[in-house]
């Protein structure tokens, strides 16, 4: 990798974001548009979106190799569809890739956000400075994502599934989840769920806490209420964060046994918590790992912020034109 210039285009359930990367992968324009509403809009917004990032960097349609796409799921990158979306009404079966392609007139693929955003931490974010190879990407929003790279791929896995981490097993028997299983990561280490331990916990008329206070103001806790009183040293606070933490890492180390990367790397709204989640996810994980060697982790925050998916996407259009 190292020529041509790509367009990322990141479809959120607000805004639309379009850049130009290089395949170095340094940004050469970034913009940002509403959504809208119904495929039809949404798609033609994305189109003028990517017009007018390549206005922006200076250059012309004809200088650019490729489009990466990402979107939320479920879709299927091998027919670049996006199935359905829970955030983006109307949409089913949508040939996303293919519209967008025949209307640039470029080569496209499409990937899921939470992989799209890995692959761009991987390629100019977190692991870029340690040219990590094999590495994860957790990401702690209102629900839980990731992606995995092996050997410098991002992988899909045989059904479009590989890095819904959110949903590996941390409590047998554990929280009835959304998706029918129980114990879910996510019902412990979602942002959502962060708040609603500690408000479950107050239930408890004997429980002290300076959460009491938030709980009656506002009738629910959040995770950001949960970081802001454990930093204040509540103890019930410190406790759920703490214990998010460690659920945090006992998924981290059966990940290193699964996979063996040799960087994880947190991302999403929680992890603005930067080291204050950072250290108790590294102790609880040596605390817990096993005794054979000492481990050979990274264990590190995410650095593109909300700039990951079209960065990811676009190094996966990059990706693929040299795959070829
Ligand atoms: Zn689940």
């Amino acid at each position: 990798m190292g020529d041509g210039l790509y367009i990322g285009l990141d479809l959120g359930g607000t805004n639309i974001k379009a850049g130009v990367l290089n395949g170095a992968g340094k940004s050469l324009a970034k913009v940002s548009v509403p959504t809208g509403r119904g495929p039809d809009a949404v798609i033609a917004n994305m189109i003028a979106a990517a017009r007018q990032s390549v206005h922006s960097a200076g250059i012309t349609l004809d200088a650019i190799d490729a489009v990466g796409i990402d979107s939320p799921g479920p879709l299927s990158t091998e027919k670049g569809v996006v199935i359905r979306s829970a955030n983006l009404p109307g949409w089913e079966n949508i040939p996303l890739r293919d519209r967008i392609s025949a209307a640039l007139g470029k080569p496209a693929i499409l990937e899921n956000d939470a992989r799209a955003a890995a692959y761009g931490e991987f390629f100019a974010g977190a692991g870029k400075a340690l040219k990590v190879r094999n590495m994860m990407m957790i990401t702690l929003g209102t629900g839980v994502g990731g992606g995995i790279i092996l050997d410098g791929r991002l992988i899909r896995g045989h059904t479009d599934m590989a890095g819904e981490l959110g949903h590996a097993v941390v409590v047998p028997d554990g929280a009835l989840c959304g998706c029918g299983q129980k114990g879910c990561l996510e019902m412990y280490t979602a942002a959502s769920r962060v708040g609603q331990r500690a408000a479950q916990a107050l239930h408890d008329p004997s429980v002290t806490s300076s959460l009491r206070e938030p709980l009656a103001q506002f009738g629910e806790l959040s995770a950001r209420d949960v970081e802001d009183h454990a930093r204040r040293g509540d103890e019930l606070a410190l406790d759920i964060w703490n214990q998010t933490c460690r659920y945090l890492a006992i998924a981290c180390i059966s990940a290193v046994h699964w996979l063996d990367p040799q960087m994880i790397v947190f991302g999403g709204g929680m992890a603005a918590a930067g080291e204050f989640l950072l250290q108790p996810v590294r102790r609880h994980f040596e605390e817990n790992y096993w005794k054979m060697d000492p481990p050979a982790i990274v264990i590190r925050g995410a650095e593109l912020g909300n700039d990951a998916g079209v960065t990811g996407a676009a190094a996966l259009a990059c990706a693929m034109m040299h795959a070829r």
